[in-house]
């Protein structure tokens, strides 16, 4: 059996980024993987997501606004094979950094899946490998329905796997990976459906946030079907999907795509036999310190259901790493103010408090809220004075601010210096204080009345 100080399951966003924090203190660590390095977030998730979308910033460029700046553009066919060569050569360049920077760390990195097969041992390929600490990150995998035919669809998984694009398709789900795949598909050029079972995407935001979302979908997006829960999938003569909903009405599209949530990859890893034990969601529960219920196993990512975002694994990994070899035992993943970005179009991005949570948590009477519309330069001197939203929660009497949403052009580059303030505690009489940078969309946030 060979023996490491350390072995973390999993080479994505929090294994990887927890493997070589160790390795920086001086410890023998094991990587284990049975795929790409990188996991979702560079495989599968964001890095192939934010390639197509930036692709597709191009499109809408040369469709809504370059005729107005004075170019005669004329848009012809998209060659998708070629959109898909430059996105994974650069996925192909960060595999090579990953494995140069773990080689420099020597994170012994093994090929293979792992089993536990005791509470310190797992099994990698029939052989054994034994370590004070073992970390499971094993992140998540798509969701699919119960639906008759729905195995005639495509997850995620399947969308970045796409030869062709897809000339007609039906994205359902009403969370981040609808939103951001219809919409990249919608300005690609493939006439696009994006359905949800209740009356809006992104419910669970800020409600201003949804509707704006909706507006503006509604003038350049995908086509919005609301109210829309899938009854049943067939496949016609022709080779199209048909689509029936409950409400009666059916599409018919030559892709579906399934984006309705992620469950943790738990099946095979040995559960039982390590003593792990699940939360009532089905995830691995962890304390605060991402401790399992059994000493010397640690969860982090997508496989402990928190906030399911890359940097959230990370930073939970590498933390863990500077409590367990940097001699700091308190350090551990701050969960909240966790800013996060919708590549929606237009982009939205988002810390803190929705309204209503606000609202439930301090009351109504004690919030102040400061909101902006506009159209942002760049769109505002074309025809296409696309709407910008933003929106401040500011709580009690120094008005501290506990919620800043935003959708619009370049709110997915505005967001994170904002986030810095407001994780240091920033009041609306900071944010005054600060001199407004012009023209942006971002001294918005600094000039509300
Ligand atoms: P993962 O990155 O999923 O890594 C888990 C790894 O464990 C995988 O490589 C898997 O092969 C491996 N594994 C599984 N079982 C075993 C086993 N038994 N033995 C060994 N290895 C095993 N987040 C953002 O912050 N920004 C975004 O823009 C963004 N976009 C996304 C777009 C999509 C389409 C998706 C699906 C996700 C996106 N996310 C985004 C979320 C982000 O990808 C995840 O939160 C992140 O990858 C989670 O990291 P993780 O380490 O928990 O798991
Ligand atoms: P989400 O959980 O974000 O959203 C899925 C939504 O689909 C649900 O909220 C639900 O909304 C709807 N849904 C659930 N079941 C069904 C069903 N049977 N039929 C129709 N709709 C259904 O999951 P995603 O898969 O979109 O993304 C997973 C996670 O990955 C995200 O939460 C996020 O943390 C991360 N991610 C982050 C990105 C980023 O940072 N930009 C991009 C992509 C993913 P409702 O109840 O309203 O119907």
């Amino acid at each position: 059996m060979k023996h490491f100080d350390y072995i973390c399951i999993g080479a994505g966003s929090g294994g990887i980024a927890s493997a070589n924090r160790a390795a920086m203190y001086g410890q023998r660590v094991a990587l284990i993987e049975p795929k790409q390095l990188g996991g979702t977030c560079v495989n599968v998730g964001c890095v192939p997501k934010k390639a197509m979308w930036y692709g597709a910033q191009i499109a809408e460029a040369m469709d809504l606004y370059a005729a107005d700046y004075g170019f005669e553009v004329e848009r012809k066919s998209l060659n998708w094979s070629r959109l898909i060569a430059s996105r994974d050569a650069y996925i192909s360049r960060i595999h090579a950094s990953y494995e140069r920077v773990l080689g420099a760390n020597k994170v012994t990195v093994v090929p293979g899946k792992a089993t536990f097969v005791a509470p310190k041992t797992i099994e990698v390929n029939g052989e054994q490998y034994h370590a004070d600490h073992i970390l499971i990150a094993t992140g998540g995998k798509p969701r699919w329905p119960n639906v008759p035919g729905a195995e005639l669809g495509i997850d995620s998984d399947g969308f970045f796997a796409l030869e062709q694009q897809p000339q007609r398709a039906l994205v359902v789900g009403a969370g981040y990976i609808g939103v951001e795949i219809a919409g990249v598909l919608h300005a690609l050029g493939t006439q696009t459906y994006l359905a949800v079972r209740h009356n809006a995407p992104l419910r669970h935001f800020d409600p201003m946030l949804s509707e704006t979302l909706k507006e503006l979908m509604a003038e350049h997006g995908p086509t919005l079907l609301t109210e829309h829960d899938v009854a049943q999938v067939e496949k016609l003569a022709d080779g199209a999907l048909q689509v029936r909903f409950k409400n009666g009405h059916q599409v018919q599209v030559d892709t579906l795509i399934w984006a309705i949530g992620r469950d943790p990859v738990i099946a095979d890893l040995g559960l039982r036999e390590a003593g792990v034990e699940l939360n009532e969601d089905g995830y691995i529960a962890v304390d605060e310190f991402q401790q399992t219920n059994v000493q010397g196993v640690y969860a982090v990512g997508d496989v402990t259901g928190h906030i399911e975002l890359t940097p959230v694994a990370v930073k939970a990994g590498r933390q863990l790493s500077e409590r367990l070899f940097n001699n700091k035992p308190n350090a551990k993943m701050d969960y909240a103010n966790v800013p996060t970005v919708v590549f929606s179009h237009p982009p939205i991005g988002t810390i803190g408090l929705t309204e209503p949570q606000a609202a439930q948590q301090f009351g109504a009477e004690n919030l102040k809220i400061y909101e902006s519309t506009f159209a942002a330069m760049y769109n505002a001197v074309t025809s296409n004075r696309q709407t910008t939203r933003m929106k401040l929660i500011c709580a009690g009497e120094d008005e501290k601010v506990v919620g800043l949403h935003g959708i619009g052009f370049a709110m997915d580059e505005i967001l994170q210096g904002f986030a810095v303030a407001i994780k240091m505690g920033a009041t609306k009489a900071d944010f005054d204080a600060c001199v407004a940078i012009h023209p942006t969309s971002a001294e918005e946030f600094v000039t509300m009345r």
